[in-house]
């Protein structure tokens, strides 16, 4: 008899111990289905062991080793196990995340084959078969001439009958060798970064390539993965939005006719999602692309690893294991003995630092790749002498009116949905309010409701005051749906374009919106942030920027490193092509250092007045952190679990630093209440040896209606 030891997708931090009749090594990485309590789950076998502390009595036989996924690899279950240490999270619970959802329950996956092949008795059954047989004939004939993919063969119940008589046999889909299409001369900044990269193809070596806006690293990236699949190997690129996929799936495709491209994000319908993993495995993907849950796409012939857009908050998870895509991919690098490349026109500062001291190797790339493309014009109009009126100074209008007579775009960026943030009552100072969140329910006037942007609760626009009954309500402050309407009035004849959250919910909106864009159906482009994320819109000539002073004087430290990297990718969406553009800034504060900065383009000064500023008040990179957050009905209840976590904490001396209980900044989410506990270190290894001991006490405290986690290098606070 043998003992497996299985990861379980329960909230214990421990392997399973099962009895198995046969078993071997070889079953390591397989999925099983086992008891547990009155139920059956799945897990993953990450350990065979001859003996188990599991009294004889109470040890329970494993249920059958699922043979729908080859077995994980030693290299993927190495990622698997450093993303539960390092998140404080148990073994089964990352692996159960990562694995696609029809992986994870205990009855066997059985999808339908991709292609199928006709078998020697099939060539001899064509001569026999009945005249009035249509249906199978159609299909031996179809594969007499070679194996055809499943979607290329009508008739399911023929075809299940003719496998089921072993005249038609399930394949691997048939596929041709991947080629390259150069079609594309590099820069030489290009030519530079491709063969620096490159030469490390064999070993492990970090890259923070960061170019400024359309300096071409899509094409860097395109010509390392061009070698990474010469070798045979296959290649991981990680991008941080859905929205970024498809034209970057478009490119690889086009580029590498005969190779295979995977795309794998949430999205995906789950047999979908199930059968390109599988793919994965199989080493039947030359390409995956993906968001952040790509990471852990299981690739036995790694050669390659990018992350475009590495400063992305969105690869960061906020939920159940709260791991950072971008970290993960630089370990897994590390693991598989490839290189990886962080790409980024304004890199996050911490890979800025770790490209300072030399732990990562810096590719700059300064030149915009079109030849005669120039760098956008910054400009600041101070509102305090340039009055704007309903959010539009004078110079951003005359500007907008210029892109208009001359048959040009203008992009006006507003990092806000919605008609206003609140709405307010001018007699007795009523605002209105989320019951369910410490926020404001913000106004749309686009479908007349108010709205959580934080619990999404939805209630009409009241006729009157609640408290007081005054009938006059005010529209405090300016999103972009007042803004549009502002544009609306002073240029009525120009075709508007809103673009936000709200407008692009619907599938397919956005994509039919780019294709207006580009179709030159609309002349002024308005939106939130959806806007600066790598989208190329050649004819915008103008940016102008309004409202974004309110990040200057954010609590939050990481607000100016987050402005600084949207304003500098909206700017870039200016002048891409032949015509110079022009970027309008709005402010208050025209002196400001973050703007001074935007206006001559140098990220790297920038990065390095907030890495000082960093440095002298002790927040990240310079110390390493992790939250203990609570939430419950109550705050004090939240606050009283943290009292008794921090009671229970083990000994640290002077390595690490535990901070008193506090309100998140959000204190109130969908009717919880939250606080968090700051453990911070100046030793990464200090904190994770504390975090390690103390999460095991966290696991014995009882929790009540409590619920709570550790985030380890939190963003959000
Ligand atoms: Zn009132
Ligand atoms: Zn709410």
């Amino acid at each position: 008899m043998k003992i497996l030891r299985v990861a379980l997708d329960v909230p214990l931090p421990k392997l399973f111990d099962y009895a198995a009749e046969e078993a071997s090594e070889g079953d390591i990485g397989c999925r099983v289905a086992v008891p547990f309590g009155n139920r059956s789950l799945a897990g993953v076998i990450v350990e065979v062991a001859a003996a188990t502390d599991v009294p004889a009595g109470k040890l329970r036989a494993a249920g059958p080793i699922l043979d729908d996924m080859p077995p994980l690899t030693r290299e993927w279950l190495a990622l698997a196990r450093f993303a539960a240490e390092y998140y404080q999270r148990p073994l089964g619970e990352v692996i159960h995340a990562a694995l696609p959802p029809r992986l994870r329950g205990p009855r066997p996956l059985r999808l339908p084959p991709a292609a199928y092949a006709i078998t020697v008795a099939g060539r001899a059954a064509l001569e026999t078969l009945r005249p009035r047989a249509h249906a199978r004939r159609a299909i031996l004939e179809r594969l007499a001439g070679g194996p055809a993919p499943a979607a290329a063969l009508a008739s399911g119940p023929a075809l299940r009958v003719l496998v089921r008589d072993g005249l038609v046999i399930a394949v691997a889909p048939p596929r041709a060798a991947a080629q390259f299409l150069e079609e594309y001369v590099l820069t030489p900044e290009q030519a530079w970064a491709v063969a620096a990269i490159t030469r490390a193809l064999d070993r492990y070596e970090p890259f923070l390539l960061a170019g400024v806006t359309s300096s071409g690293k899509t094409e860097v990236y395109l010509y390392c993965v061009a070698q990474a699949l010469g070798r045979g190997r296959q290649a991981l690129l990680l991008v941080p939005e859905i929205n970024l996929t498809p034209q970057l799936a478009e490119a690889l495709e086009r580029r590498f006719p005969g190779a295979r491209v995977v795309t794998l994000t949430s999205a995906l319908a789950a047999n979908e999602r199930a059968e390109r993993w599988l793919a994965a495995q199989a080493g039947d993907a030359d390409v995956v692309l993906g968001t952040r849950l790509a990471v852990f796409a299981p690739l036995p012939n790694l050669g390659l690893v990018v992350v475009d857009e590495e400063h992305d908050a969105s690869f960061k998870q906020q939920d159940g294991v709260r791991y950072s895509a971008r970290d993960l991919a630089v370990y897994r690098a590390h693991v598989a003995n490839v290189p990886v490349v962080l790409g980024s026109a304004t890199p996050s500062l911490e890979s800025w630092a770790h490209a300072r001291s030399g732990r990562y190797r810096l590719l700059e790339m300064s030149e915009r790749a079109r030849p005669g493309s120039r760098l956008p014009e910054v400009r600041l109009v101070d509102t305090g002498v340039d009055r704007a009126i309903d959010g539009l100074s004078a110079a951003l209008a005359d500007a907008i009116q210029s892109r208009l007579d001359r048959g040009e775009q203008s992009l006006v960026f507003l990092n806000r949905r919605g008609y206003a943030p609140v709405l307010v009552c001018g007699a007795c100072g009523w605002m209105s309010g989320c019951p369910r969140c410490a926020a404001h329910l913000v106004l749309h006037t686009a479908d007349r409701r108010l709205r959580c942007h934080h619990c999404g609760r939805e209630e009409p626009i009241p006729r009157h005051c609640p408290t007081c009954g005054n009938v006059d309500l005010t529209a405090f402050g300016r999103g972009t749906q007042r803004l549009e309407e502002t544009l609306a009035a002073r240029f009525p004849r120009a075709r508007l374009l809103r673009i936000d959250s709200d407008s692009t919910r619907a599938k397919g909106r956005w994509a039919a919106m780019r294709g207006a864009i580009a179709a030159g159906d609309a002349q002024i482009l308005l939106g939130t942030q959806i806007l600066a994320k790598g989208h190329d819109f050649p004819a915008v000539t103008l940016v102008g920027v309004v409202n974004a002073d309110a990040a200057l004087v954010a609590a939050d430290y990481r607000a100016p490193e987050r402005l600084f990297s949207q304003l500098y990718q909206v700017g870039g969406r200016a002048g891409r092509a032949q015509a110079p553009g022009e970027v309008l800034i709005q402010t208050r504060f025209p002196q400001h250092p973050l703007y001074q900065a935007l206006v001559r383009h140098q990220f790297a000064p920038f990065a390095e007045t907030q890495l000082a500023e960093r440095r002298d008040a002790g927040f990240p990179p310079f110390v390493h952190e992790a939250v203990l957050r609570a939430e419950s009905d109550t705050m004090p209840r939240a606050v009283a679990f943290l009292e008794r976590a921090l009671a229970a904490a083990p000994e640290r001396g002077e390595a690490v630093s535990l901070f008193d209980p506090v309100p998140m900044s959000l204190a109130r989410l969908a009717g919880r209440s939250r606080a968090q506990v700051l453990a911070q270190a100046r030793s990464r290894r200090a904190l994770q040896a504390f975090l390690g001991e103390w999460s095991r006490t966290l696991y014995g405290l009882r929790a009540g209606d409590v619920r709570w986690h550790l985030d380890v290098d939190p963003i959000e606070f």
